[in-house]
């Protein structure tokens, strides 16, 4: 049965088993293409913008996945506008509800917002305008914008909406950058959570959710938090169910890149720079950065790295409000062209042509989702080094699921072939109604058959294939895991890069020994603060690989499932180390002989950056190149981190 619709002024007979909102011979379709005209002065929609507006003024509970800058605020200012009723919209950030408040009162729209920062008696006026409707002389209120934290914390925002609610005035919730609600994700608000009581308190009132980022994953956490019936498609008239769209996902004009980062931290920033400066000289970026004291320290260090010539700011989590509006404006107006940030910010930002790191895939999409708004070509870089992938561990432990969405971004970076756009569309089309064609074009869906197309901008796309090489690895490969097994059983620790030194047969074989083994063993060289010594005759010699395509290596047979990460939380960190995982036995079993001879059945193969272009970079390593391990490899002596002794 249909629900009452008390507060539009349109009507669909719920006749029909079908809807099909995607098109336009609605009884209300020409309202809308006047609305649209006359009220936003544009002239077409874009992407599934019409039948997300179809479905709203048909007053049904929407889902709504759209790339970043692909106009999902018309979906809900548009039907606001037109229909009777208010329209409240929950978005996480001041300066994006600033932004849209300002956007919508230049068009003569009547909006408001409520947020921890409005006054007492700017307050009273719009609870008035809510619970009793517009005074004589007044507009009817249109759209208000309020933070999650003021629709879970104010009682007198929910009792006038309730208020507005019984006088049939009350039209749609809408959240915005839905995908805050769920945990899984990334970019969780406490508050959004809390947004469950909406459909307890209004179970008439509509809800429109929009965001740019849902994955198999979030999509049901979001459905179940927002407490939203099944999705359809649409063209079922069942108005308990949850109508989705999704638009293209891939933007054409964002260039994905994955650059290799230096591991001496001096050499990254003069890397980052010189790509900023070679590229988007003057012009505005955002790099995002792992942590605050990494977007300070980043900013501090290029700013210092380009003599001012890169001008820096900071954006992350600690900064008080009056600084960060003082940043967006700053920004704005071109004194700061390159913000330094931690995930903070950005959210509803529209420039940025430049990439850090991130924790998940999902999180570096909505990232470089808020570059080339405008549609002009931008870059998304990630500055990505094997060794990252310990700091990242770190940073996602005790996350409900980061483990295996960090694996998917680290399979990300380290991936020389696969397209970007084809990434993300493996990625974010894991479930059933974000379907992969939601990345191709309408026009292009046909053709495709169901397979998606590559970007043809992306650096997979342009990568000389001559430039990189695949090969089998089955030996090196073996060595690896059979030197981390003895580690382990002689009760060491090491991390990514320990271990990366020590196959190589540097830093004199040694490893630090803290526990695991034998316990009166153990006791013992933690008294005498003993070392680990391992023989490279153990294991038939070192392996023969430069420290990059070491460190590939063995991030490869961490995404094969070979090694693993082993946390161990101190009061102050949680450190990473590299062990063997259960599986490390299908190699480790057969002997070096068997392996030599191609025994193994299983074959690990892996490609690196051809040799080439290696010795060109290396040359001068000789040590590097000969088969002797003697330590003394003085390049990579200063990178050589000490295993820590706790
Ligand atoms: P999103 O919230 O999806 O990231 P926005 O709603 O902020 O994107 O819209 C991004 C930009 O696109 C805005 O400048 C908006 O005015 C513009 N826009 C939206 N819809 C249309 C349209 N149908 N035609 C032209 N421009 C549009
Ligand atoms: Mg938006
Ligand atoms: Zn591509």
């Amino acid at each position: 049965a249909h629900l009452p619709k008390p507060s539009t002024s349109f009507t669909t007979e719920p006749t029909t088993s079908s809807i099909d909102y995607q098109s336009s011979s609605f009884p209300f379709s020409a309202a809308i293409l006047q609305t649209l005209k006359k009220q936003f002065n544009l002239t077409s929609f874009r992407l599934c913008q019409e039948g997300v507006i179809n479905a709203a003024v048909d007053d049904r509970d929407i889902v709504c996945v759209m790339p970043t800058g692909g106009g999902k605020s018309l979906t809900y200012q548009l039907p606001a506008v037109m229909g009777r009723g208010l329209t409240v919209v929950i978005s996480p950030l001041l300066a994006l509800i600033w932004d849209q408040v300002r956007a919508m009162k230049e068009i003569g729209v009547e909006c408001v917002m409520m947020t921890g920062a409005t006054s007492t008696g700017e307050q009273n006026e719009i609870y008035d305008r809510i619970k009793n409707g517009p005074s004589r002389g007044q507009k009817e209120l249109r759209l208000c914008y309020v933070t999650p934290e003021k629709i879970s914390k104010s009682k007198r925002l929910i009792s006038s909406l309730e208020q507005a609610n019984t006088a049939g005035r009350l039209r749609r919730f809408v959240i915005d950058e839905a995908h805050c609600c769920s945990q899984l994700g990334h970019d969780f608000r406490p508050d959004y959570k809390k947004l469950s009581m909406l459909k307890t308190l209004f179970p008439r009132v509509p809800i429109q959710a929009v965001t740019a980022t849902l994955s198999a994953k979030t999509l049901p956490d979001l459905l179940k938090i927002l407490r939203l019936g099944p999705i359809t498609d649409g063209r079922s008239a069942k108005t308990t169910e949850t109508v989705f769209f999704s638009a293209p996902l891939f933007r054409p004009n964002l260039h994905y890149k994955v650059i290799s980062k230096p591991s001496n931290a001096k050499a990254a920033i003069a890397e980052m720079g010189r790509w900023i400066q070679a590229h988007h000289d003057g012009e505005s970026g955002i790099v995002y950065c792992l942590s605050k004291k990494d977007a300070e320290t980043v900013a501090e260090e290029l700013r210092e790295w380009s003599g001012g010539g890169i001008k820096t700011g900071v954006y992350h989590a600690g900064i008080d409000d009056n600084a960060k509006e003082r940043i967006h404006v700053r920004w704005r107006e071109g004194k700061i062209n390159c913000i330094c940030a931690t995930i903070a910010f950005g959210l509803g930002i529209d420039k940025g042509d430049v990439r850090y790191m991130s924790k998940s895939l999902e999180g570096y999409y909505q990232e470089t989702g808020r570059a080339g708004r405008d549609g002009k070509d931008s870059d998304c870089v990630l500055f990505y080094r094997g060794q990252d992938a310990a700091r990242l561990s770190s940073l996602i432990y005790g996350d409900v699921d980061g483990t295996s969405k960090l694996q998917e971004m680290l399979r990300f970076a380290q991936d020389l072939k696969t397209c970007r756009k084809v990434a993300f569309a493996r990625y974010f089309s894991a479930s059933a109604h974000l379907s992969a064609s939601a990345w191709d074009n309408a026009d292009s869906l046909s053709s495709s058959g169901g397979s998606i197309s590559t970007c043809g901008i992306c650096d997979n796309c342009n990568r000389d294939p001559e430039s990189i090489e695949t090969r089998d690895v089955t030996l090196e490969s073996w060595k690896i895991l059979k030197i981390a097994q003895i580690v382990q059983s002689e009760g060491g620790r090491v991390t990514l890069a320990n271990l990366g030194d020590l196959v190589r047969g540097l830093g004199g074989g040694t490893f630090g020994v803290v526990g695991g083994g034998d316990e009166s063993r153990k006791k013992k060289r933690k008294l005498s603060g003993e070392k680990g010594q391992l023989s490279m005759d153990e294991v038939g010699g070192k392996v023969i690989l430069g420290k990059d395509d070491t460190e590939m290596l063995l991030m490869h047979l961490l995404l094969l499932g070979y090694l693993k990460d082993s946390y161990h939380a101190t009061a102050f960190s949680v450190n990473v180390y590299i062990i063997p995982s259960d599986s490390a036995v299908r190699l480790t079993r057969l002997t070096f002989d068997e392996v030599q001879e191609g025994k193994a059945n299983v074959k690990v193969e892996c490609t690196f950056p051809a040799p080439a272009k290696k010795i060109t970079k290396k040359g001068k390593k000789k040590a590097a190149h000969t088969g002797e391990g003697d330590g003394e490899d003085g390049e990579d002596e200063d990178e050589y981190e000490e295993v820590m002794v706790d």
